[in-house]
């Protein structure tokens, strides 16, 4: 009689966490093949001493199947052990192939995943009500490359559980990955090496600084990458939106994140890799090193000798920030001659060669230094000196809140006034979401929550949005962003479907309704009766642009399609810039079944 082949999952490594199927299977075996190093042989004393043991690691396919269809014809039984659950790259399908083609016959029974092995060690769970409902399990291209669609820039821009297999080997490119992806860099990572065996080791960090503390582990092999928010369980829970604007990356209060291109500058040979090492962890960077350093960090522009300050105010208005990481009396010397206003200036950060301390110098407010400053200790393991009294005061100076917001303040003049009052413990009325309120200042001493211009009866107060031209006492007047939405649709599509991808398009980047105050297409589609439809369903202006106004703006993502049947380039990107007077798109086209949508800042 012919023997039987059963592929089973030997489980993470603990002997004890093999299925009590398999250990039957192995009890009755006559030839057991293994997967190498991470199949646990205490789990081959469960087959009897006299069956064959082989290790498949040093075998070919060919080789595996040949000992299989030996025994098999013998009448013998055969185990085939798979690390973990054979359905994850235990590239069984191939051998389940050769097995179909010579006619025998086989089973697959399950087994504990490594996947579930470091969930369980981190105790944590993939699947957190409140912050997602899917766990992604997925690998980054190495020797196997990874389809297109399925890379973590693309599976990533969500706030899913990602668990990576057998992508331990460049960490600072699965971090780069993640935040292109959308996550925020205080997204919890956590490295899980040899779960369940003797020696499993865990680190634990964030995007920030996952690579570093990866590196100091030494972890090279066999170890579970698992990313996102739901890591970080009731502690430090971060509640957090992936999607953000055309550039950067922020948590969804952005409160210990920062978007923007930083310029970071390094004028020693310590300091040039120290430049790198944090270039690593941030989303957009150029770094400038000096010529004679070339060599250590290629990535980087060179600067020549005495060339710094040039440099400097060159790059001044460029750069969202600027790093320097040299002593903090140089760098007050280089931008002395630079500086405008808190309302405009760059944020400026300055971090010694170390990496031990990284200090907000200038704009730690709006210009967001004192959070590129936590960011960059968090990266390098050292400290963030924030010296701004509500700060260290634990508290949320309505600046701060705005610039985390991306809302306008209108009357700048007021923010000294009132932030002394928040420090001073005087009567401020907040009229903005309720929810914002409980968030930053429920407990605040002297802070209360109205819901009009009417109730405010404080020494001072912050609006958000409303007309409070007659408020007696002095005010911080703030406006949240406005956008203009472009559309392009077919022809004869419904109002209702323009308002799904509308609704959608809205949705994925955390933009409310309110914010949207008009939208914008192509003048062919003029009298396009669900568009029209739609923009008088939301009661907002519809813009229309002709041919020659559409071409006349650059679009990342123009379309063959269009160019071919109207002669434009990109109807809902280019609409929506021109609504927006020449505005920065902040979600590049979204395409829907019939429709397509685009969205720009004023
Ligand atoms: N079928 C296996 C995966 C095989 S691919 C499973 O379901 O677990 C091999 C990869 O799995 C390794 O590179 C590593 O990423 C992961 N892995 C396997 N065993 C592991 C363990 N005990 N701890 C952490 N990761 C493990």
């Amino acid at each position: 009689m012919q023997g039987k082949v059963v592929i089973a999952g030997a489980g993470p490594g603990a002997a004890d966490l093999i299925t009590l199927r398999a250990v039957a299977v192995l009890k009755s075996a006559d030839l057991v093949i293994y997967a190498g190093s991470l199949v646990n042989p205490d789990l081959l004393n469960y087959a009897p001493q006299d069956a064959i043991k082989l290790n498949s690691a040093a075998m070919s396919l060919d080789a595996v199947i040949a000992a299989m269809k030996q025994a098999v014809a013998g009448g013998k039984n055969v185990v085939r052990l798979h690390t973990g659950d054979p359905a994850m790259y235990g590239a069984i399908s191939e051998q389940m192939n050769e097995l179909d083609e010579l006619g025998i016959d086989y089973e697959v029974i399950p087994g504990v995943s490594s996947v579930f092995a470091a969930a369980a060690a981190l105790k944590a769970e993939l699947t957190m009500p409140g912050i997602t409902q899917t766990a992604i399990l997925t690998r980054r291209a190495g020797r196997t490359p990874v389809p297109e669609q399925e890379e973590i820039v693309k599976l990533a821009n969500n706030n899913a559980s990602v668990a990576l297999f057998l992508s331990i080997a460049d960490m600072p490119g699965l971090v780069n990955d993640f935040m292109q992806a959308g996550r925020a860099a205080d997204t919890p990572v956590a490295v899980v090496y040899r779960a369940s065996w003797p020696n499993q080791q865990i680190v634990r960090g964030t995007l920030a600084n996952i690579s570093v503390k990866v590196q100091a582990s030494g972890i090279k092999r066999q170890a579970m990458i698992i990313v996102g928010a739901a890591l970080a369980r009731g502690g430090e829970k971060s509640l957090l939106y992936a999607h953000d604007f055309a550039h950067g990356y922020r948590s969804d209060d952005g409160s210990k994140t920062f978007a923007g291109k930083v310029a970071i500058y390094a004028i020693t040979e310590q300091g040039s890799r120290k430049a790198g090492e944090v270039a690593a962890g941030l989303a957009e960077t150029e770094i400038f090193i000096p010529e004679r350093f070339a060599d250590n960090l290629t990535q980087a522009t060179t600067f020549a000798p005495k060339q710094l300050m040039a440099l400097v105010r060159r790059n001044w208005r460029q750069f969202d920030a600027h790093l320097f990481i040299m002593a903090a009396g140089i760098v007050v010397r280089k931008i002395a001659g630079l500086l405008e206003s808190k309302l405009t200036d760059p944020a400026v950060v300055v971090c010694d060669e170390l990496g031990n301390n990284s200090i907000s110098l200038l704009s730690g407010h709006i210009g967001g230094a004192n959070r590129l400053a936590t960011v960059i200790a968090g990266i390098t393991g050292g400290r963030a000196i924030i010296t701004t009294a509500t700060d260290i005061n634990n508290l949320t100076a309505f600046d701060e809140l705005a610039a985390i917001k991306h809302w306008q303040i209108t009357n700048p003049q007021n923010i000294k006034i009132v932030n002394s009052m928040l420090l001073e413990g005087k009567n401020i009325d907040i009229l903005m979401p309720e929810t914002l309120f409980k968030q930053y200042y429920q407990s605040v001493r002297g802070l209360r929550w109205v819901e009009s211009v009417d109730d405010i009866t404080g020494h001072g107060a912050v609006v958000l949005d409303r007309d409070c031209s007659k408020v007696a006492v002095p005010v911080l007047k703030l406006k949240s962003m406005r956008y203009a939405v472009g559309i392009g649709c077919r022809k004869a599509t419904e109002c209702a479907e323009i308002e799904i991808a509308f609704n959608d398009a809205l949705q994925q980047a955390g933009i409310e309704q309110t914010q949207v105050v008009c939208l914008a297409s192509s003048d062919i589609k003029s009298a396009e009766p669900g568009l029209l439809k739609f923009a008088e369903k939301q009661q907002l202006e519809l813009k229309f642009y002709d041919k020659a106004s559409l071409n006349a703006i650059t679009t990342p993502n123009p379309t063959p399609r269009a160019i071919k049947e109207f002669g434009v380039a990109s109807v809902s990107e280019a609409a929506a810039i021109l609504a927006a007077n020449n505005g920065k798109l902040v979600i590049e086209k979204q395409k829907y079944a019939k429709v397509t949508i685009a969205v720009a800042k004023f």
